[in-house]
């Protein structure tokens, strides 16, 4: 399968202000040199925990964000070089789908404006068209045409979520960053949304990178999974290979939380309770950034970052066990 997207040592630093008397310039480093593909009609989970840089690395690929280093290569090509017009084409076949889905939609503007809001900016069809086109997406994705003329604070937060979809997809996108799109829904509402993520990608051919805090959320819909750590991709493999193997002892911790139906499973199934706290992102310790919560740091934990690898058939791992 051809990737859609590479991302090479991709990098993007936050400079934090000086002190009056402290003229050393530090930086928060929320994405550090971070590199993996997206293939066409994929989707490419990406777990960690709050500020772990997942949220920034997908704003980042999606331009809300200018990179500090590193390339986006899109369909082969590097997007630093794009032209204006590929650039805003580009802008055009990458969107996004927020997290929440309250604060995600302007409550002054009614649905219908919402939606074509994108189809404006890019002058894509006359006005007659323009409204078939947004009945069309609120029928696809599970409302009423009717709707078109309501305002947001009209709908529960599982319809909000339905309009931000139907708005994703309004310039026929090619891929969509699902930034947490479930996380503040209700649990009842959450298997819904996911399948209608499938069901479109299906009937559409879209690709996906979608961002959650936590593994059981992405475990159904993702084919490869990767996991972040204070700024770091630490593993990536395939979705089965990842659940049923992980290799780097933070993964290993994060899978140990999530709770087995099965109570005999459960009983073999020892969680592993992370200690420490998770360093600063601002000007980070060298070595191992997971090194004073690891179970199994050694002296070299501490002295040289560990490569990010592949030790088998796609699985990769930054840790020196391996
Ligand atoms: Fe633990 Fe060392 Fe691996 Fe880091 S590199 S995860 S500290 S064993």
């Amino acid at each position: 399968n051809k990737p859609l997207l590479e991302i090479k040592n991709l990098k993007k630093y936050f400079p934090i202000k000086k002190g009056l008397f402290n003229k050393t310039a530090h930086y928060l480093k929320a994405v550090d040199n971070v590199s993996f593909t997206i293939n066409k009609g994929e989707t490419l989970g990406l777990v960690g925990e709050s500020g772990c840089g997942k949220t920034t690395c997908g704003r980042t690929i999606i331009k809300l964000y200018e990179p500090t280093d590193g390339q986006i290569i899109y369909d082969g090509v590097d997007i630093a070089k794009f032209s204006d017009k590929q650039m805003l084409e580009y802008r055009k076949k990458m969107q996004m789908i927020f997290q929440d889905p309250y604060a995600s939609l302007d409550p002054r503007m009614t649905v219908g404006d919402i939606i074509g809001e994108a189809i404006d900016i890019h002058k894509l069809m006359g006005p007659k068209e323009r409204e078939e086109r947004i009945q069309y997406l609120l029928n696809r994705v599970g409302l009423n045409s009717e709707h078109a003329s309501r305002y947001p604070h009209e709908f529960s937060g599982g319809q909000r979520q339905r309009i931000g979809i139907a708005r994703a997809l309004a310039v026929q996108p090619e891929f969509i960053i699902c930034d947490e799109p479930i996380s503040a829904l209700d649990v009842s509402i959450q298997a819904q949304v996911v399948n209608m993520l499938e069901d479109l990608q299906a009937d559409l051919g879209l690709t996906y990178l979608f961002i959650a805090h936590d593994l059981s959320m992405v475990k159904h819909i993702s084919n490869r999974v990767g996991v972040m750590y204070l700024g770091k991709l630490v593993e990536l493999a395939e979705s089965n290979e990842l659940y049923t193997k992980p290799l780097h002892p933070y993964t290993q911790a994060l899978l140990s939380a999530i709770p087995i139906p099965d109570p005999d499973e459960s009983a073999k199934k020892k969680r592993i309770v992370l200690e420490g706290e998770i360093p600063s992102p601002i000007d980070p310790p060298p070595g191992c950034r997971f090194k004073n919560r690891c179970r199994y740091a050694k002296p070299i934990c501490s002295e040289q970052e560990p490569v990010f690898k592949d030790v088998g058939g796609g699985h990769f791992v930054a840790c020196h066990l391996y």
